[in-house]
């Protein structure tokens, strides 16, 4: 099905902007008036409330959560137009050496943070098994002190909209 990304993160926000409040976490949404791929709404809402989710448990508190959705002319893996959704916190970050073992089920990393917050490490497991799905890529950029930021592109179904 088509389904319009600038919908479904709207929604994701709203369904987290408690749980961000009571964080002291600050959601900031920043799309264009839509943007269209071809999937599964409801796998793909997993695959937002699922960053969205980790953003807000693992970054700053108080602090900010961005998601931006930005229109990639070219995307070179996918060789052709993308819509790329990015959820940017400014929290600790992950260390290199854990980056690429994320995606793994049940792979947490071994912080205070992590232990407190709790969670069984299947959220990006399931992120990549969708992403994966839809012909999309997922791509997790950290530095330790500075944030997160974690990319999800997926092929474009229509142009941007002129504005
Ligand atoms: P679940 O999502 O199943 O409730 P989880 O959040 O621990 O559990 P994942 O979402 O797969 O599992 O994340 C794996 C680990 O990656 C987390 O335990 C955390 O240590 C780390 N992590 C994920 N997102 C961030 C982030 N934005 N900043 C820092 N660390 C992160
Ligand atoms: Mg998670």
């Amino acid at each position: 099905d088509r389904v319009d990304l600038v919908a479904l993160l709207s929604e994701v926000v709203g369904l987290l902007a408690f749980t961000a409040s009571d964080q002291q976490v600050e959601l900031v949404l920043d799309t264009p008036e839509r943007a269209d791929v071809f999937g599964d709404a409801d796998q793909l809402t997993q695959v937002v409330a699922n960053l969205v989710e980790n953003a807000i448990k693992y970054g700053r508190q108080p602090g900010t959560v961005r998601v931006d959705l930005d229109y990639v002319q070219r995307e070179p893996v996918l060789r052709g137009p993308a819509w790329r959704m990015s959820v940017i916190d400014d929290g600790p970050g992950i260390a290199a050496e854990h980056l690429p073992r994320l995606t793994e089920r049940f792979y947490r990393v071994d912080t205070g943070r992590s232990r407190q917050q709790g969670g069984t490490g299947l959220g990006l497991a399931i992120v990549k098994h969708i992403v994966n799905r839809h012909r999309g890529r997922l791509k997790i950029e950290s530095k330790p002190g500075e944030g997160t930021r974690i990319g999800v592109t997926l092929p474009a179904a229509t142009e941007p909209t002129l504005s």
